[in-house]
């Protein structure tokens, strides 16, 4: 038992500083892609449910590492950037990239509404809500037209910190949705204090409509749930057309997914527009 409790030990710790190592390197490195360029910000639209039509884009952040010669996704980044607290730096960099470069989208279509992504760290950052104010000043993107993406639970943290961000943030126009829904440890209760003006129900929900009698019943609740609040329902990870019809049939206002379009570089969600419905 000995020999084996210290085997592991040597293992565990290794591991553990293996860990600790990575953690570290892949932190530098997104220091330097920073530095570097190496970040793009991507753009999935949302689309109307009952018409079809554009009327948003989420921005969501891409690294295409010349040090890995690779792009590297967000579910492998954006956890170490949070640990560290980069997400700070990275995420004001992303909201003044994706306010300056939707800004002409906004002109030709005045209804579209950008949608950014939120971590936590950036949440308790109490310099927050005057960092947003300055992008949208330098940028002269308009407050009414951005919203901030936030999951539960960030929200449940502090619940009356978090009311107070939240209300800063509304009271200057800007729309909180909240991301993820239903995969958190939400209480019901905190919808009804929040100002949250729409929720996402979480793909893990939409990817077993029809098959998933409870994911559509579940889809079906939050969509009564929300409606009955005030609230604008998301659905995301759209992928089929019999999802579409059936999210649509429900209520859901809005849809995302690669049924309509996979989040694309600037450029090609320039294209996405000048084109009408997408599907
Ligand atoms: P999220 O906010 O829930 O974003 C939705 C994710 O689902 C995106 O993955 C998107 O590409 C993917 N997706 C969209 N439609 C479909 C679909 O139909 N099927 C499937 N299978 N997937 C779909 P992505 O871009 O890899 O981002 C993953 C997560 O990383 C995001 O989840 C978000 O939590 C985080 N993230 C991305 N960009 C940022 C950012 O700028 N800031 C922060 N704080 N987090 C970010
Ligand atoms: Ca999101
Ligand atoms: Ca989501
Ligand atoms: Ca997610």
């Amino acid at each position: 038992a000995k020999i084996s409790g210290k085997g592991s030990f040597r293992l565990f710790s290794q591991s553990l500083s293996q860990e600790a190592q990575s953690y570290f390197h892949v932190g530098a490195h997104i220091r330097e892609a920073i530095d570097l360029d190496e970040f793009k910000v991507y753009y999935q639209p949302t689309v109307n449910a009952r018409t079809g039509d554009i009327n948003g884009m989420e921005a969501l952040l891409r690294w295409r590492s010349s040090r890995l010669g690779r792009f590297v996704m967000p579910d492998e980044f954006i956890p170490v950037a949070e640990q560290l607290g980069i997400i700070i730096p990275l995420g004001e960099w992303v909201l003044r990239r994706a306010c300056s470069q939707s800004l002409n989208w906004l002109e030709l279509f005045p209804n579209l509404r950008l949608s950014v992504n939120l971590s936590a760290r950036q949440f308790s950052d109490p310099a927050l809500v005057s960092k947003v104010e300055q992008i949208l000043q330098e940028t002269g993107f308009p407050c009414g037209s951005l919203d901030m993406e936030l999951t539960e639970n960030v929200l449940v943290k502090s619940e009356d910190r978090a009311v107070e961000v939240m209300n800063n943030l509304v009271r200057r126009g800007i729309g909180i949705s909240i991301d993820d829904f239903g995969t958190g440890y939400s209480s019901m209760a905190y919808l009804k204090s929040f100002p949250v003006r729409r929720l996402k129900i979480d793909r893990s929900f939409i990817s077993g409509i029809p098959e998933d009698k409870g994911d559509l019943a579940i889809a079906e609740a939050v969509v009564t749930l929300a409606h009955s609040l005030g609230k604008e329902v998301v659905a995301e990870g759209v992928e089929t057309a019999e999802q579409m019809r059936i999210l649509g049939s429900i209520g859901c206002d809005v849809l995302q997914g690669y049924l309509f379009s996979p989040p694309v570089p600037h450029d090609r969600f320039d294209t996405l527009l000048s084109g009408g419905p997408i599907r």
